[in-house]
């Protein structure tokens, strides 16, 4: 078996389509998660993203930056953001908080023509489906140079600031966007946050950063094809290597 995918029933058994693997060239719509997916998780946006949180924790609720960070990771823990915390405990307008948070330094991020270019080659629709905002995915689908290639993004405001994995926005998601499950394909750096597209009928493709709580779950099953270099793979798919 090559080294980076599991194995799978072969792509031309009826028996795949009933169990969601859609051999990859055919697949009418392709959902990518953001952050750690589109670009390397090396560039570590989510150093900023997590520090902008802990500063607007703390002026917000006038706490220290220690006591902040540990409500932080106190929230993201029971709620599974931060952000949900904050809005059920104190309140807070979720717009003011994302607005804030995903005000990075984009120049740390490359322009990527090879992304761009499988893309381009890759048939089918391409959607983002991320639990950032809009504005944030809008700004780093620019600086990537690929964001003509997204007609659809599907963001946290959408899932009415729930985050994935929660199953039911995953169905929010597919109605919303008219997506079919058994013609998709999801693309995700989280491993644990694909099990849910796959348990609706998804192809799943785990984007493998290095990082343990990206691994997480990633022995579930769930997973259909592993990935190291996604503009890479993603060109192959298109040529029809894979
Ligand atoms: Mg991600």
């Amino acid at each position: 078996m090559a080294m980076d995918e599991f194995p799978t029933v072969p792509e031309t058994s009826p028996a795949t389509r009933s169990c969601g693997i859609v051999p990859l060239r055919d697949a009418e719509t392709w959902i990518f998660d953001l952050d750690n997916t589109l670009y390397p998780a090396r560039v570590d946006l989510f150093g900023q993203i997590d520090e902008r949180m802990r500063a607007f924790i703390a002026r917000f609720l006038g706490l220290d930056l220690d006591a902040a960070y540990a409500l932080q990771k106190q929230y993201f823990n029971h709620y599974g953001t931060s952000m949900r915390g904050l809005m059920d405990r104190h309140g807070m307008d979720p717009s003011a908080f994302l607005a804030h948070v995903h005000d990075v330094d984009l120049s740390v991020l490359d322009p990527s023509p090879l992304l761009e270019e499988a893309l381009a080659a890759l048939p089918g629709r391409k959607v983002v489906f991320t639990n950032a905002s809009v504005a944030h995915a809008e700004r780093v689908l620019g600086r990537l140079g690929v964001k003509h290639h997204f007609a659809e993004i599907f963001d946290i405001v959408a899932a009415d600031y729930r985050p994935k994995p929660e199953p039911e926005i995953y169905r929010l998601m597919i109605d919303r966007h008219a997506v079919e499950p058994s013609r998709s394909v999801m693309v995700e750096d989280m491993a644990r946050n694909l099990a849910p597209a796959a348990a609706l009928g998804m192809t799943t493709v785990w984007v493998r950063t290095g990082s343990d709580w990206g691994a997480m779950g990633a022995d579930a099953g769930h997973i259909h094809h592993v990935v190291d270099d996604l503009p890479e793979w993603l060109a192959e798919v298109a040529a029809g290597v894979r």
